[in-house]
């Protein structure tokens, strides 16, 4: 293998001196992921500023046996952005692509660079006076390149999908530094194979996303938040298709939050107060939007006097302001840090068919407090996608170590109730590192065989990720 000083010397060549980080301090940052659970070390990180610089620096990785991590933001969480300290990674951060090519608001489509935040984009369509609609809590850091390499989801995959079905098309450098050109804004092409579905969801392993062409949608008019109190699981369910059937399309976000979850946000984010009065075993937060004015407040307050009369929710309140939404938005998205700071939690990211949810509520928290009478169980997340975070919390006090200890214990419960239920065991965060070894038991032999034969086709070599994914 070339020498470590010559491989930077030349990358230098090729991204200009100050874009490539070889000390090994400053590339600390980059070498371990969101949560600190994967720590591994780079021979650089490289920061090109343009399609062609990533393919130099691919067909560069290529002639001299180097392998290839793409970063974004690095906020994934399955360890997939970071190296595994193999001697022979460069990591190549997408942060310099990050400029929006173009917006054309005819077709309501952008153009956009890897590198581009969620938030950034969010912020430049509403410019345009259009909505991005992708919202994930780390909307700030997060790239659009990585959130096509997750296909990442989020809390308006109810009424806009998952990242997949927002990709028009797709710009790609491939292992051996070929460029597919793939940014068509056309709303209708099956002019044979649909390539660009192959590189979303796929980790960056299989190629590396440069920049994309992406649906916008009419910037909502009106738009209601609202936060529910309710006794079960079951009735959160009852609740949900009540809101589908009387609001349609209008419905974007319907959260669903335990009490503890509630809790933990109050306890460690002081500024935020409890919505309703009375304590409710369980809430959904839900938010309704649409493009006509006052359209979404009327069908909402409908929905919830309704749920109300039939004895559906116990309580609601609704967002008079914009600054009071932001309020019930906080609730949900600063649960995740709560967590965190609350100490030592055991975390899943399930999902299953919608029916399938209170009995799986069910069944896991019993059979996970069966074998740990102490253990908080913390389901919340995307309900209207079926889909659960399915967290456990230490309880107060208790030794973090010997409870994380217990982890392959509970994941094996989780993850048979999950399996008996007919879902996944990744809903929305993927595969990386974290769940390597587990795939061959939720992929049967066939479609294995042929994620294997992807990978050749498109990695021949194994320097795209290696290590994540297959
Ligand atoms: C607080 C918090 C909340 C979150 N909420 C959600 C949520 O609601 N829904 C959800 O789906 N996810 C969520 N995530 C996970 C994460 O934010 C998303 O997966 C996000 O899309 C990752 O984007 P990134 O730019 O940080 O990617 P990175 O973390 O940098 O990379 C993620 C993966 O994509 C690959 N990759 C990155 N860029 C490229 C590229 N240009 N080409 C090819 N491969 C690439 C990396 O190699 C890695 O495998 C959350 C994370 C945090 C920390």
């Amino acid at each position: 293998m070339r020498d470590h000083l010559l491989v930077v010397s030349d990358l230098r060549q090729i991204v200009g001196e100050n874009n490539v980080i070889s000390d090994a301090d400053l590339m600390a940052p980059y070498c371990v992921d969101w949560r600190g659970r994967f720590r591994g070390s780079a021979l650089a990180v490289v920061k090109p500023a343009s399609t062609d610089e990533v393919a130099a620096i691919v067909k560069y990785a290529q002639a001299h046996g180097l392998s290839i991590v793409p970063q974004g933001g690095n906020t994934g969480l399955v360890g997939g952005s970071v190296p595994l300290g193999n001697g022979n990674e460069l990591i190549l951060s997408l942060a310099r692509l990050n400029r929006i090519r173009s917006i054309d608001t005819a077709t309501d489509s952008v153009v956009v660079e890897a590198g581009v935040s969620l938030a950034g984009l969010q912020a430049e369509a509403e410019a345009h006076e259009r909505l991005f609609p992708l919202s994930l809590a780390s909307e700030g850091t997060a790239t659009i390149g990585g959130a096509i390499a997750t296909n990442a989801g989020g809390t308006a995959t109810l009424a806009y999908g998952n990242m997949r079905e927002l990709v028009l098309g797709l710009e790609v450098v491939l292992h051996d530094g070929r460029i597919i050109h793939g940014l068509k804004q056309l709303r209708k092409d099956n002019s044979g194979y649909d390539i660009k579905q192959v590189f979303i969801g796929s980790e960056g392993t299989l190629g590396i996303v440069t920049a994309a062409a992406l649906k916008l949608f009419p910037q909502p008019k009106s738009r209601l938040t609202a936060f529910c109190g309710l006794q079960s699981p079951e009735h959160a369910l009852k609740f949900l298709e009540l809101t589908k059937r009387s609001s349609g399309a209008l419905l974007t976000t319907f959260e669903l939050i335990p009490r503890l979850g509630l809790d933990l946000v109050l306890r460690h984010f002081p500024a935020s107060r409890d919505p309703l009065f009375a304590t409710h075993h369980w809430y959904v937060m839900l938010e309704f939007s649409s493009a006509a004015a006052s359209l979404a407040d009327m069908v909402a307050e409908q929905v919830i006097a309704t749920a109300i009369e039939l004895a559906i929710i116990e309580d609601g309140v609704f967002a008079k302001s914009l600054a009071q939404s932001d309020v019930f938005w906080a609730l949900r998205e600063n649960l995740p840090s709560a967590q965190t700071k609350e100490g030592a939690s055991i975390k899943h990211d399930i999902s299953v068919p919608l029916a399938r949810i209170p009995g799986l509520i069910e069944a896991v928290n019993r059979d996970v407090l069966s074998v740990m009478p102490d253990i908080r169980p913390l389901p919340f997340g995307h309900l209207g996608d079926g889909n659960l975070h399915y967290n456990f919390q230490a309880a107060i006090g208790s030794d973090s170590r010997a409870f994380l200890a217990r982890s392959e214990e509970i994941h094996a419960i989780v993850y048979r109730h999950v399996a008996e239920a007919d879902g996944s065991f990744s809903a929305e965060h993927g595969i990386g590192q974290v769940k390597r070894h587990q795939l061959s038991h939720w992929k049967d032999e066939i479609s294995l065989d042929v994620m294997r034969q992807l990978k050749a086709l498109f990695d021949p070599d194994g320097r795209l990720n290696p290590g994540k994914v297959v």
